[in-house]
């Protein structure tokens, strides 16, 4: 395959165990390189044969991230999001799903031209083609985090595939970074890195040399130790590095920059180390996170409380709007399915701000309308996003329009009378589940005066959703004489994108998700205003 780009490539594989970060490895690369001045992106190969995350239940793999155009994603690119402070997008997300679907619908055209199709070259020459794809434009450095760890079954051609692309695109061009775990044998007192060793020999058996190791770790590593793994697997003492549990994902890539992982990237990428890292925001931010001014306490209300990933998102949202505010979010996951008439006032009971979280399907929703109703009838601040908001809207329909039955359509096993959430007209007749929802980015027009357009400072937004069901406009002027408010259209289509009760301190339902487009460096505008609604301020 000819190289036809000049972008360089940074490579980010796993082994010894699954959940060593990965993702924030290499949003941590990226972050230290662009602050050196380079244009960065970052890839997520997923090896799972489904086509994208968004069929995933989160049990299976936490959070679907979607990105402005529309694509269902694994979470790690909400981390290069936030890290990077740059949209990703479809391209950004591969998976072996997608990758065998265009392979197979070209070899149905005939393009093969009779040959028999294989996973090499043919498979692996359609995750070339990706991978090289995203270094055209005007990028430096792509970085591809490879899902899974090797020596796993279904990794294998993604390996090759960095194995082929070293070799085609000639020395210097390709950095390869393998991440492993060094456990702490408690009895015997010591790091043991022999399951480092046996993962960097899958490495070398599937072809590939890394350049640089990161072992995850408890406890510091001593230069003895540095040194044994340099020797043991290849690689200069200097490019073993450590990466120690820190309280914060986000002060890894300062934990990288003292190891001068940057450094030594770009000299194996023979890319100029002179310009130096400018990361004063990115610090500050850590300053400010390491010593917040007081505590707020924030119950998210949602079905998948025991899991820490499914609302990644939201979570790191907060972590945003905290800092910006001064403050600590506590936030406090709590289960739906468990609030009922009786409980939901003392289960809620001192919290200072509710958020009901998206979600899909019937469990749970009664115990979200608790929610919803307490935090109204308390003037709680509350934040409703997505399934959120279209709760905040059957409740006040049954408990402030006296339509006692009225109910998402997405809920009715039999049919409601007052349908106030229904499904959009563009998803009647839609019967696959893949990609075919509301997603992505539209645009939204924001009612002057409201709470929404006070947080945002501006008129016209634009954010992602992914969703089917919608407020049902033929209800708008009963709502709005009640006291709910539509304060989001949008333009084209009128559909309303955000409620809100102006009588209340803060009391706020988005249908698009915030969540998705909160930044380290841009909190999202109704997250900081939500929180700082809670402090009561
Ligand atoms: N289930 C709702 C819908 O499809 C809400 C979706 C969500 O919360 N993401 O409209």
């Amino acid at each position: 395959m000819k190289n036809t780009n000049t972008s360089k490539h940074i490579f980010v594989t796993g082994g010894v165990a699954s959940s060593l970060g990965k993702g924030i490895i290499s949003s941590s690369i990226g972050k230290l390189l662009q602050s050196r001045g380079y244009k960065v992106t970052i890839q997520k190969l997923d090896p799972y044969i489904n086509i994208d995350p968004g069929t995933l239940n989160p049990y299976e793999h936490g959070e679907c991230f979607v990105t402005q155009d529309g694509a269902e994603t694994d979470l790690d690119l909400g981390h290069y999001e936030r890290f990077l402070d740059a949209p990703t997008s479809h391209a950004n997300s591969v998976t072996t799903g997608k990758v065998y679907q265009e392979v197979i619908s070209k070899e149905r055209r005939g393009d093969y031209l009779g040959k028999t199709v294989q996973v090499i070259p043919h498979i692996t020459d359609e995750i070339k083609r990706r991978v090289l794809m995203l270094g055209k434009g005007d990028v430096d450095v792509v970085i591809t985090e490879i899902g899974g760890t090797v020596g796993d079954i279904e990794s294998l051609p993604y390996i090759e595939v960095v194995r082929q692309l070293r070799y085609e695109l000639g020395t210097g061009q390709v950095a390869v970074v393998h991440l492993t775990l060094v456990p702490y044998l408690a009895a015997a007192g010591e790091l043991k890195t022999k399951p480092t060793q046996h993962s960097v020999k899958a490495l070398l058996e599937a072809g590939v040399q890394p350049d640089v190791l990161v072992l995850r770790t408890e406890k510091s590593l001593s230069e003895d130790l540095r040194r044994k793994v340099a020797l043991f697997c290849n690689v200069e003492k200097d490019s073993v590095v450590e990466s120690v549990d820190v309280s914060t994902i986000y002060e890894v890539p300062l934990k990288m920059l003292e190891q001068k992982l940057d450094e030594t990237l770009l000299r194996k990428l023979n890319l100029d180390t002179s310009r130096k890292p400018v990361l004063d925001d990115w610090r500050e931010f850590i300053q400010k996170l390491y010593h917040p001014k007081k505590t707020v306490s924030i119950a998210l209300v949602g079905k998948y409380v025991e899991l820490p990933d499914a609302y990644k998102s939201i979570v790191e949202s907060f972590i945003h709007a905290g800092v910006r505010n001064n403050c600590k979010v506590k936030v406090t996951r709590i289960q739906a399915s468990d609030l009922t008439e009786e409980n939901t006032a003392e289960k809620l009971n001192g919290f200072q701000g509710i958020m009901v979280a998206p979600g899909f399907g019937e469990r749970g929703f009664q115990g979200k309308i608790h929610a919803a109703q307490y935090a109204r009838e308390n003037n709680i601040p509350y934040f409703g996003v997505c399934l959120g908001m279209q709760v905040a809207v059957v409740e006040f329909a049954r408990n402030a329009l006296g339509l006692s039955e009225a109910h998402s359509t997405e809920m009715m096993v039999h049919s409601t009378p007052d349908p106030v959430i229904d499904l959009m007209e563009q998803q009647k007749g839609i019967t696959e589940k893949g990609g075919t929802m509301r997603l992505g980015a539209y645009p939204c027009r924001l009612v002057k005066g409201s709470k929404a357009a006070a947080a945002y400072g501006c008129e016209n937004v634009s954010e992602r959703h992914r969703h089917r069901y919608e407020f049902n406009n033929s209800y708008l002027q009963d709502f709005e004489k009640a006291g709910m408010k539509a304060t989001g259209f949008n333009p084209e289509t009128n559909l309303v994108e955000i409620v809100e009760i102006p009588s209340l301190k803060w009391f706020v339902g988005t249908q698009f998700h915030p969540e998705y487009s909160s930044t380290v460096l841009h909190p999202h505008p109704l997250f900081v205003g939500f929180v700082k609604a809670a402090l009561g301020e």
